[in-house]
């Protein structure tokens, strides 16, 4: 006969914190008259209260009968809020071993009983902690038992929780009502992860076995729990409180039986029982080799029990399946009394995604021990340090093969900024920033960059990444592209970067190419910046391009058909049209009368006056008539007139001269000497 134990059995962590917080008030007033009463028993095992009732601790269902100064242990179902006030007013002091995951339930009870909500706690109506959760809402929960309870529900705006020992089963079909009913709801799994764990190795030890033993207290539900599972999946399960109960003749037909036992089972009570079993299977054998196979496997499991109550110390790295995954923590299971937390915030210091899409239920996980007790009975967990170690491999692997990892700048110093690649820190040097210089480093600050490794030792804990490598690469990635993907003659676009006397640099994809100022436009221009502007695009014709040297040469006139082809369609000699002035020099100037083509107005045509300087009659952009004088196609000249245009003022009239009329002779006398 073969004998399999169920690996999450007996006490689970509220249970066991239970006791021990009792067994600490025996020992803290031994040799005192104070009373010591457990709120109802304190686990559903007649063992354990027996053995507790010895020692002066009784089990209480009110606190009408008990005297003032006395002590109450709560259990770790919890009570209503009602009791704790009872208490105080009775003089009866009160310790509160409410399990920690039945205090969460009572706190969002509460909670949204107080905004507003309509609690409905899925669970039995008559059990102590649904009760209490109850309690905790002044009694105005709607307490579900079943489908068609759900069913009956019609209100909106509802918190739902769980009593923290049914099945997920039954919680997962309930929530199906409300959400095809589409009730507005707030739904909050509270099962307990002691739970689901048991219940889940109940159900695979069943699936193996041919009968299944499930060993717990009569009236403990989540024993009863058990029991319903292992029924379901296997049909000779038997409910057992302790080894007087085995149905040793009907065991004696099955070659493998499964047990699994309730949380509030103690240890000493499923060794019995397994004891009483191994005794049974090698009795009834009478191959020596089947009977140390029986008594091995007996000492094994008893070896399993022990094994499972030694809590792993301190920087020890344990292995365990996730249990539960909550928004700030996961839990996990690592085959002992204790569950072990891993905090969000150890698990790593740059977690980008929601825990629940990193981790899920049933997944195998290490973690090194940072301490026996979180406070809650717990054993808190790290990974950072394991994936210190795998970040550590990452980055040596990628300084190795020189290939690409991302990193978070975490904040400035001095020289740079520190980023990190998860868990490790390293240094950005401002230089190796970007490609270009970097005027603000805070701009960097929360980014995520893609980097090179630059510098690695690990022994120094040190690594430098350059972001600025990696953009170098990229762009003579680009740079070697472009100069592939590029002939003389081709029309590229590009961007006006910036301009010299002697022309523009324009980027085109990566490459640098000059437009010289005699490229620019068909006609004349002093500077590039009289046609274009800093960061403009513009198409321009490749004319040509030497890859050695780097060296591309552009046109933009070019790019637009020569202003002389359209000449002799549209213009012949004397013509009066209207241009531009664009140039101005001691001996003209030059009126652009099409884009790019200009005509020279010879000093001697700008007025029918005599003119000395050009620029004392007009201005760089005026607008002027002018006449064609000629067309010289073959020079590409044309000669303007404005004076053409001007009507020829006419010469000033001769005044006719007055007769001169000789004076009086007294009139003579009186004109001054100097003028006669
Ligand atoms: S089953 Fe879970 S919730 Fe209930 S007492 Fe045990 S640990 Fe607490």
């Amino acid at each position: 006969m073969e004998i399999i134990l169920a690996k999450h059995s007996g006490f689970c962590f509220g249970v066991k914190e239970a006791i021990n917080r009792t067994y600490e008030v025996i020992e803290q007033y031994k040799g005192t008259n104070k009373k010591i009463y457990t709120y109802g028993p304190l686990i559903h095992n007649k063992q354990v209260t027996d053995g507790l009732e010895k020692m002066g601790v009784y089990s209480t269902e009110s606190l009408d009968n008990i005297e003032e100064g006395s002590i109450v242990i709560i259990r770790s179902h919890g009570v209503p809020k009602a009791f704790y006030d009872e208490a105080n007013e009775k003089g009866i002091e009160v310790i509160d071993a409410t399990c920690k995951f039945v205090r969460k339930v009572q706190e969002t009870a509460k909670n949204s009983h107080e905004k507003g909500s309509k609690v409905v706690i899925v669970g039995d109506k008559n059990h102590p902690e649904v009760i209490g959760i109850n309690g905790w809402c002044d009694n105005d929960a709607i307490i579900i038992e079943s489908i068609e309870d759900a069913e009956r529900i019609n209100l909106d705006n509802i918190c739902i929780v769980a009593q923290t020992t049914i099945t997920n089963e039954m919680w997962e079909k309930i929530i199906e009502v409300f959400d095809r009913k589409q009730i507005n709801s707030e739904k909050n799994n509270t099962i307990c992860s002691a739970t689901e764990a048991r219940q889940l190795s109940c159900e695979q030890t069943a699936k193996e076995a041919d009968a299944m033993l499930i060993i717990g207290g009569k009236h403990s539900s989540n024993t009863q729990k058990l029991y319903m599972i292992s029924k379901k999946y296997c049909e000779n399960t038997y409910f057992i409180e302790t080894k007087s109960d085995l149905p040793l003749n009907d065991l004696k037909k099955y070659n493998k039986i499964g047990i699994a036992a309730g949380a509030s089972t103690p240890e000493w009570i499923i060794k019995e029982v397994i004891t009483v079993m191994s005794e049974l299977s090698f009795h009834g054998e009478t191959d020596n080799t089947k009977e140390n196979t029986s008594e091995n496997q007996m000492y094994d499991l008893m070896e399993e029990i022990e094994k499972s109550l030694i809590i792993p110390g301190k920087g020890e790295i344990v292995k365990g399946t996730v249990i539960q995954v909550r928004d700030n923590e996961i839990v996990v299971n690592l085959g002992i009394k204790k569950d072990g937390i891993i905090p969000k915030d150890e698990i790593s210091s740059n977690l980008t995604l929601p825990l629940t899409n990193m981790f899920s239920v049933g997944e195998e996980i290490e973690a090194e021990v940072l301490k026996t007790d979180d406070g809650e009975g717990n054993l808190l967990l790290s990974r950072k340090k394991l994936n210190a170690n795998e970040d550590w491999n990452d980055i040596s692997e990628s300084f190795k093969n020189k290939s690409v990892i991302e990193v978070k700048v975490k904040n400035k110093v001095k020289g740079g900024v520190v980023a990190a690649y998860k868990d490790i820190t390293g240094f950005i040097p401002v230089s190796q920033l970007a490609d270009k210089y970097v005027e603000n480093i805070d701009e960097y600050v929360g980014r995520v960059l893609p980097v090179k490794i630059t510098q690695l030792d690990k022994k120094k804990n040190k690594v430098i990444f350059s972001h600025r490598v990696l953009l170098e690469e990229e762009k003579a990635k680009n740079v070697e592209k472009v100069w592939n993907s590029i002939s003389e003659g081709d029309i590229v676009e590009g961007k006006v970067m910036r301009f010299t006397d002697y022309g523009a640099f324009i980027d085109i994809g990566g490459i640098d190419g000059l437009l010289h100022i005699s490229e620019i436009s068909w006609g004349k221009i002093n500077h590039p910046s009289d046609v274009l502007k800093i960061g403009q695009k513009i198409k321009v014709k490749i004319l040509s391009m030497d890859k050695e040297n780097e060296k591309v040469s552009l046109g933009l006139k070019q790019t637009t058909e020569e202003p002389w082809k359209i000449l002799e369609q549209k213009y012949k000699i004397g013509d009066i049209v209207e241009g531009k002035v664009v140039q101005i020099k001691e001996y003209g100037l030059f009126v652009e009368i099409e884009p790019g083509m200009d005509g020279l107005v010879h000093i001697s045509e700008i007025a029918h006056k005599h003119v000395t300087n050009p620029a004392n009659e007009v201005k760089i952009g005026e607008v002027v008539k002018v006449k064609i004088l000629d067309i010289d196609k073959e020079n590409k000249r044309i000669s303007l007139s404005i004076k053409e245009t001007i009507e020829k003022p006419s010469e000033e009239p001769v005044k006719p001269i007055e007769p001169v009329v000789e004076p009086s002779e007294e009139v003579k006398e009186d004109i001054p000497e100097e003028i006669s």
